[in-house]
């Protein structure tokens, strides 16, 4: 029969690779508890006008990217894109704005884009970010970028920039987009069609298009930091001081207008020069408007989000995997010998252990070229002999000593040499 292939722009992490993922979790998790942000998991799936509401109809995300599909009750459902929409969706509903705030979640998933696959870029993918609700203090956007470096050095990925600017808020943007247009319009007919149609729709993302041409078109475009309002420039002034305070390094890119509708204010992105074409290692900003674009109170915020694997591409130097070691491999030797072997291999288990037996009928040899293979530091020789007598003859892997003893007391001895570890 055919055989059927995983959908373009999937993948699938096998144990070797997972255990880096696992190690990237976990400094993930240890990193996110020293901020005093708690972890939130959200549905998969959430009802499409909330990502066509939060992230905005005129973002590519929205526009082109979402797996959106009926269900049999005929809603109108949406695989999630990314992970800020629903997190602000589960603090209203979950009147988590009645709490003392802010609100400090982070979150770490799969998310989905039906964008053209190739590297860098999948349909699903994993971020990891975080969220912090409820104030507009510019500590907290300096906290959550320091956040974000934190776990870069944790994992020693030491390579990257960090580009920072300010987008205004609606009081000032307007104003500098009304200019921007001014500015553009000689242009506008060299700028590339996606731009073209940006320029009408979503003027500020033409600042954002990679194309050489786009910005040789655009460089001498007005900078929004001229056209911030007080209230706006105090914030981005103090958010730099942080940084300058807490030794994290920045380059000031007017440019960096991110492609999500939901920013006011601070935004910024991790940029790695080994990630190729698709660069971004993550990114985020302050989104004071969202939590009540989706019908809650005005509610200050920022956030950020990274991507899992792009992370672990660029960190592919200095994260790995730990691969556990085997404390024993259990080898059987007929029938009775075989019986105590399985019961034994699972006493094991049950004090802790890492055991592993054969289970494809090989001969003796052929299971200590497996023990060899799989890394045990000690293998328990157990034929029909020994099953008779109560023991096991226990051979270390490392030293190549080999006694008889009991079966608690290679229990026993086994234990001990977890402990020395
Ligand atoms: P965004 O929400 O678009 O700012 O994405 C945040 C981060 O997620 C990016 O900087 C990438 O690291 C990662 N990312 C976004 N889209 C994809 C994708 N299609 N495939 C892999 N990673 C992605």
């Amino acid at each position: 029969m055919a055989r059927i292939a995983a959908p373009r722009g999937t993948a699938d992490i096998l144990p070797d690779d997972a255990r880096r993922w696992q190690a990237l979790e976990n400094a993930m998790r240890d990193v996110f508890a020293r901020y005093g942000y708690g972890e939130i998991r959200t549905p998969i799936f959430e009802h499409t006008e909330l990502f066509a509401r939060g992230i905005g109809e005129d973002t590519d995300v929205v526009e082109k990217e979402m797996y959106t599909f009926e269900d049999r009750g005929e809603r109108s459902l949406t695989l999630r894109p990314e992970g800020t929409a629903g997190a602000v969706r589960a603090y209203l509903e979950r009147r988590l704005d009645t709490e003392p705030q802010p609100v400090k979640l982070w979150y770490a998933g799969p998310m989905f884009r039906y964008e053209r696959p190739q590297a860098g870029r999948a349909r699903q993918f994993h971020q990891l970010g975080a969220e912090c609700i409820g104030t507009m203090d510019p500590a907290a956007d300096a906290e959550i970028i320091a956040m974000a470096a934190s776990l870069f050095r944790r994992i020693g990925l030491a390579d990257y920039e960090l580009h920072l600017n300010s987008i205004g808020c609606p009081q000032c943007r307007p104003a500098y987009v009304r200019k921007l247009r001014e500015a553009l319009e000689p242009v506008r007919d060299s700028l590339c069609k996606s731009c073209q149609d940006r320029f009408e729709r979503n003027t500020l993302r033409v600042l954002d298009c990679k194309r050489e041409s786009c910005r040789a078109a655009t460089q001498d475009a007005p900078s929004i930091l001229d056209s911030l309002c007080e209230e706006c420039a105090d914030h981005f002034a103090t958010v730099r001081r942080y940084l300058d305070e807490l030794g994290i390094e920045y380059v000031i890119n007017p440019r960096l207008v991110r492609g999500l509708d939901y920013y006011t204010k601070t935004v910024f992105e991790f940029l790695s020069p080994v990630l190729g074409a698709q660069d971004a290692l993550g990114g985020g900003g302050r989104y004071d408007g969202l939590v009540e674009t989706l019908g809650g109170p005005p509610t200050p915020a920022v956030g950020f989000a990274a991507g899992m694997e792009r992370i672990l591409l660029a960190a592919e130097g200095t994260l790995r995997g730990e691969a556990a070691a085997l404390d024993a491999y259990v080898a059987t030797l007929g029938d009775a010998g075989r019986r105590v072997g399985v019961v034994l291999a699972e006493r094991l288990r049950r004090a802790g252990l890492r055991a592993e037996l054969d289970y494809m009928g090989r001969s003796l040899k052929a299971q200590m070229r497996q023990a060899n293979r799989l890394g045990a530091k000690t293998v328990l020789i157990i034929g029909d002999d020994e099953a008779k007598a109560g023991t096991v003859q226990l051979r270390d892997m490392e030293s190549g000593d080999e006694r008889t003893v009991g079966v608690d007391e290679a229990v026993h001895v086994l234990q001990e040499k977890r402990g020395e570890k």
